[in-house]
């Protein structure tokens, strides 16, 4: 779909009305920023929990499943992603605000595209803090994990995250091509000139423990940093 080493920060528009999801669209492209449009609540769901984008743009109404239920499942299935609702009366408004369902902002329609794209980027900097940018620059992001190579910076969500300088090789190594498995063996030869390793290959073992256990939820369930039994490692691909 698009390289994801250097890219920037991808937003999901829900919305079944064309030119509004058009409008939109072309809005946040025009910023440099990567978008995707689904037409319909369901396809809107699978989106945001498959390919996981940085920011979803919801409307509340929407053929079949509506707005409210998508969020609804979209927070369900743990997706932290930030969304903005669009309404178009108060009484949604009172109902976005009065389910709690996760909603990070909300506008009324019919709303301005300036208006919009400055709550775009108020909550994306909210969300991934100053490492926002539309360009992105040498910035990789999966989920809310961000990963700074020029500022050698990582961070999930607002929360700064303190790595080594072989685990943050590591994590840089693993993360600019998502989906290539990376053997031990490898991955120790491209860290050799960065520090001096011991020659074991188990030593790659330790310090990706430590690396999972700074960045990953669960670092028995790893979802960025993945094991391909009996090969070695690979980033997770969206
Ligand atoms: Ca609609």
């Amino acid at each position: 779909m698009y390289s994801r080493a250097a890219m920037s920060a991808t937003i999901l528009i829900v919305e079944d009305e064309f030119a509004v999801a058009r409008g939109i669209q072309y809005a946040l492209q025009q910023e440099g920023y990567q978008v995707a449009v689904a037409k319909s609540g369901e396809e809107g769901l699978d989106f945001a929990t498959n390919q996981a984008p940085d920011l979803v743009v919801l409307d509340v109404r929407l053929p079949g499943m509506d707005g409210f239920e998508v969020l609804r499942r979209l927070r369900a299935s743990g997706s932290k992603a930030p969304v903005l609702v669009l309404t178009a009366r108060d009484d949604e408004v009172d109902k976005v605000i009065g389910l709690e369902l996760g909603a990070d902002d909300y506008l009324t329609k019919p709303f301005g595209l300036r208006e919009l794209m400055s709550r775009i980027k108020a909550l994306l900097r909210r969300a991934y803090g100053d490492l926002s940018d539309a360009a992105g620059g040498r910035v990789i992001r999966h989920g809310d994990l961000v990963i700074d190579l020029e500022r050698r910076r990582v961070q999930r969500g607002d929360r700064r995250i303190s790595l080594t300088p072989t685990e943050f090789e590591i994590l840089r190594h693993l993360a600019s091509r998502p989906g290539r498995v990376y053997t031990r063996s490898e991955l120790l030869e491209l860290l050799r000139d960065y520090e001096a390793l011991d020659q074991d290959e188990k030593t790659i073992n330790v310090h990706v423990s430590h690396l999972r256990d700074k960045i990953e939820d669960d670092p028995a369930m790893p979802a960025f940093v993945m094991t391909v039994r009996g090969v070695g490692y690979a980033f997770a691909e969206r």
